[in-house]
């Protein structure tokens, strides 16, 4: 009897080893993708037309065989296997609080037709590691030394002939890929396997920009210096266990210093399945308490936050790559996180929300932990007082200002790092310059920073 192999967010072929777990049981198999509305509609025009890429390529890689479909998983999937009478559905683990859920009625729907859960998204999944107490970990550190004792599995030999796919045509409602996508003008990067694996592989090679600068310039966010590899290892086109494969006995500082973000992505999806109510409340209870900005204002605010509109360049440019590419470097979604938080005293939840609809590799556990930890109120050990000042944060990471006049336009004209301080150039504290194509003119900062990182430090004083 055949095999249904569920694809979620596992997108590729090679070192899938749900096929291996499929073959064991099965000579054919029916691919399925399932468009679920739960995931659908919080997800962003972004990351749904990138996912309808990713689509396109896996089906391709598979001769036209991916069967996309629409509804509720449960009652797609059970009706699937009575079609075509699978005797296994083969998927692999979603580590996720919804996914959790769904999989159990997915799994109680198939009744006698086994759910065979092989591997996961990450290298060591969630709830794997424990302290020598039996919990969970709570900081980074000793979880990433667990981590890196425990290892990971060599990458699964497999590839589209793995299996003999079914035909899908007559086997259900069958969907276009554009049917799960609205248009967006974002600029999205190539999708699916080949296209992240092209990518690896050029960031593995090159001298200037890749590996090897990795650990001096990844958090530069000027220089084009980290893989941006995040949204396919979002959907799977590439695994975690590939990457730590092909960085295997390196020392060097810039395999270590990778090894680590990954072992990030694992730490923060193992925070949040074991903590599942954490997608939106504080890690950290005592942080409950704290007093935020409400009202008209607040919400002003937080609109000029989204438009890149603070008059803080480093912010500015931030949100807007954000806008334009569904995409933000990593230190400078800690400034904007920090500046919403702690200078414009919003809760993080908010600008958490915004980011996952608007990134491509939006994820549940690294977006909500990476707001979480900015914020203070999560996994980080030292955490409400570290307050990003976006200047000379500007000044560090963005030394001769290139990536704030890629992103604002309106400050092209001012050389060097003397962009993040557009307002000396300004006479007294109006606008600069208007020099630049758009005809708006660039905003004086909207808050005093210095004075701002004093009411933080006072609500957080009052906890
Ligand atoms: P690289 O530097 O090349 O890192 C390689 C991979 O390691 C990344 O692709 C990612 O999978 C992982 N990684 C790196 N840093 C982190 C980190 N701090 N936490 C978890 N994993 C990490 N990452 C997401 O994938 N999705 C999100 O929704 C997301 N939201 C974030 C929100 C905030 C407020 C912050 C501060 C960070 C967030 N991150 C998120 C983490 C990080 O910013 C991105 O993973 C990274 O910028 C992606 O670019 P890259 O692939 O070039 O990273």
């Amino acid at each position: 009897a055949p095999a249904i192999v569920w694809f979620r967010r596992d997108l590729r072929l090679t070192d899938l080893p749900t096929l291996l777990a499929a073959a064991d049981r099965a000579n054919a198999a029916l691919a399925v993708f399932v468009i679920d509305d739960r995931l659908r509609r919080p997800s962003g025009a972004p990351r749904l037309a990138f996912l309808a890429d990713c689509l396109r390529a896996l089906d391709a890689d598979l001769g036209g065989r991916l069967l996309l479909t629409h509804g509720e998983p449960a009652a797609v999937i059970a009706d699937l296997a009575t079609r075509i009478g699978a005797a296994s559905v083969h998927i692999s683990e979603d580590f996720g609080p919804y996914g959790r859920m769904r999989d159990d009625a997915v799994e109680a729907a198939l009744g006698a037709v086994p759910l065979v859960r092989t591997g996961s998204p990450y290298a060591v999944s969630p709830g794997r590691l424990r302290t020598k107490a039996g919990g969970p970990y709570r900081v980074f550190t000793p979880y990433r030394r667990a981590w890196l004792d425990h290892g990971w599995h060599s990458p699964a030999r497999t590839d589209a002939g793995t299996l003999d796919w079914i035909d899908p045509d007559g086997l259900g409602e069958r969907l276009d890929f554009d049917a799960l996508a609205e248009r967006t003008s974002v600029d999205l990067p190539p999708a699916g396997e080949a296209a992240a694996l092209r990518r690896w592989r050029r960031f593995q090679q090159d001298a200037e920009r890749g590996l090897d600068r990795y650990s001096d310039d990844r958090d530069r966010p000027d220089l084009d210096a980290t893989t941006r590899l995040s949204p396919y290892l979002k959907f799977g086109c590439v695994h975690p266990r590939t990457l730590l494969h092909d960085l295997r006995g390196r020392g060097d500082a810039g395999a270590v210093a990778l090894r680590s973000e990954l072992a990030w992505r694992d730490f923060y999806a193992d925070v949040l399945h074991r903590r599942p109510d954490t997608a939106r409340a504080n890690y950290h209870a005592a942080f409950d308490t704290l007093e935020y900005h409400s009202g008209p204002d607040a919400d002003a605010a937080f609109d000029a936050w989204c438009a890149g509109r603070t008059g803080y360049p480093i912010v500015d440019a931030g949100m807007r790559q954000l806008l334009a590419e569904g995409w933000m470097h990593n230190r400078v979604r800690m400034i904007v996180a920090s500046f919403l938080t702690k200078d414009l005293h919003l809760p993080w939840w908010r600008g958490a929300r915004h980011f996952m609809k608007h990134l491509v590799d939006g994820d549940l556990a690294s977006n909500q932990h990476g707001w979480q930890w900015t914020a203070g109120c999560g996994t980080d050990a030292a955490p409400f007082f570290r307050i990003f000042n976006p200047v000379s944060q500007g000044e560090r990471f963005d030394p001769d200002g290139d990536y704030v006049r890629r992103w604002v336009p309106e400050l092209r004209g001012i050389a060097g790092r003397a962009v993040h301080r557009p307002w000396l150039l300004a006479g007294d504290g109006d606008a600069v310059l208007p020099l630049s194509p758009s005809p708006a003119s660039y905003p004086p900062p909207m808050v005093d920073h210095r004075a701002e990182r004093e009411v933080a430090l006072a609500r957080y004083h009052r906890l």
